[in-house]
């Protein structure tokens, strides 16, 4: 291994001899961001680009993101990849609801965005369909450096995401657009 660690970038704030002040809501993005646990909800093909993503040559540990949950409830960041048959819809979301908030969620390759080449009666067409989505990673199937791109923008997400969003009106009618308990 030949690169310098890096290290995570403070948030904005005032620094001095001794101390540093920033805002709550940096502090918690920051400690949030870097340490997603992943619940890997791979149907199909996608979920193999994912193997990959999580081995040694890409290693998304780098990332904060390398403890995989393979439990909806210690889990904090839904990632579909794959083919959705409408019959999986209704377990997809089960596993959603069952997650504890803050939660967040990709939806990995165009299956999982829009249905992909399966435009047929038995495949839903967007995950977005039955539950919200954060980030979509497009391609079929997307590499594992897209896939990683997927993961640092719902960093992004995370980091600048206020601490009382989960508590908001406007949170609320988004989940009772989607009738999610
Ligand atoms: S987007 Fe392509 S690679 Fe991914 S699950 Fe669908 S068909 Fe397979």
């Amino acid at each position: 291994m030949s690169g310098k660690i890096k290290m995570a970038e403070a948030p904005p704030g005032q620094s001095g001899p001794g101390f540093f002040a920033t805002s709550l809501d940096s502090v918690v993005g920051l400690a949030r961001k870097n340490s997603i646990w992943p619940l890997p909800f791979a149907t199909s093909c996608c979920g193999i680009e994912f193997m990959s993503t999580m081995s040694a040559h890409y290693d998304l540990g780098r990332f904060g993101a390398e403890r995989l949950s393979f439990t909806p409830r210690q889990a904090d960041l839904l990632m579909v990849m794959g083919t959705i048959a409408k019959k999986m819809g209704p377990v997809l979301r089960q596993v959603y609801e069952q997650m504890a908030e803050p939660k967040w969620m990709i939806a990995v390759g165009a299956c999982a965005s829009s249905g992909g080449v399966f435009d047929t009666y038995s495949v839903l067409q967007g995950i977005d369909h039955i539950i919200p989505v954060d980030v979509y990673v497009p391609g079929c199937p997307p590499r594992p450096e897209q896939i990683i791109e997927g993961i640092l923008r719902i960093q992004d997400v995370i980091q600048s995401e206020g601490v009382r969003r989960r508590d908001s009106e406007e949170y609320k009618q988004l989940l009772d657009q989607y009738l999610v308990k």
